[in-house]
């Protein structure tokens, strides 16, 4: 297993490839991430999506043309793909498995989306093993943001306390900045909680 990260477009949003067994797997590919993406794969087959948000599926539309690849992303956030192209002028696509919570297999390989609203109605972090790609839920010390158009502030301290009942450790690569860990962040959930929480009274 391996996995490679580069940051794209204004926003600095990571695109991931995570090579399992010779297979490679594309989650969040951002504005400019096809060339890049084009340069690293050898055998791609699929695009995972851990939210909606433009900077996250910039270059979903073109990818998936290029190489035929099938599209997952929570169900919850697909009406954003079509809401936002208008405005930012990426090449549309449709979600071939907008997917619910839970396991799916891909091309032979295990992914968990686990649901954390709040951000976005359908924002994920996407398992794999012991790694969560984490979107825009949770960074290196700190969290996605709860006021955007979608975002709902309740659904985000519900989360948090959901991400704080998951067991053991896992390896965190977010949709921005640099990688962590869940135990590292764990500590400061109930400050967020407090901090959300005081912003909306
Ligand atoms: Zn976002
Ligand atoms: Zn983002």
């Amino acid at each position: 297993m391996q996995i490679i990260s580069n940051a794209f477009g204004s926003y600095q949003t990571n695109c991931y490839i995570l090579k399992v067994n010779d297979k490679d797997f594309i989650i969040d590919p951002g504005d400019g991430a096809y060339e890049w993406v084009l340069r690293n794969v050898t055998n791609p087959q699929a695009i995972l999506i851990t939210h909606g948000h433009f900077d996250h599926i910039f270059d979903v539309g073109i990818l998936k043309r290029e190489f035929k690849l099938p599209v997952y992303m929570h169900k919850d956030d697909v009406f954003m793909v079509a809401h936002q192209s208008d405005i930012y002028g990426y090449e549309l696509f449709e979600t071939d498995f907008a997917v619910d919570e839970g396991k799916i297999n891909v091309s032979g390989v295990d992914f968990r989306f686990n649901h954390f609203a709040g951000h976005t109605p359908g924002c994920c972090m996407v398992e794999f093993r012991d790694v969560m790609f984490s979107g825009d839920f949770l960074f290196k010390g700190s969290i996605g943001r709860w006021d955007f158009e979608f975002s709902d502030a309740n659904d985000m301290i519900s989360s948090i306390f959901k991400c704080e009942r998951i067991s053991g450790d896992y390896k965190i690569y977010p949709g921005h900045g640099p990688s962590t860990t869940l135990k590292a962040e764990r500590g400061n959930f109930l400050s967020y909680v407090s901090y959300i929480k005081s912003s909306i009274h």
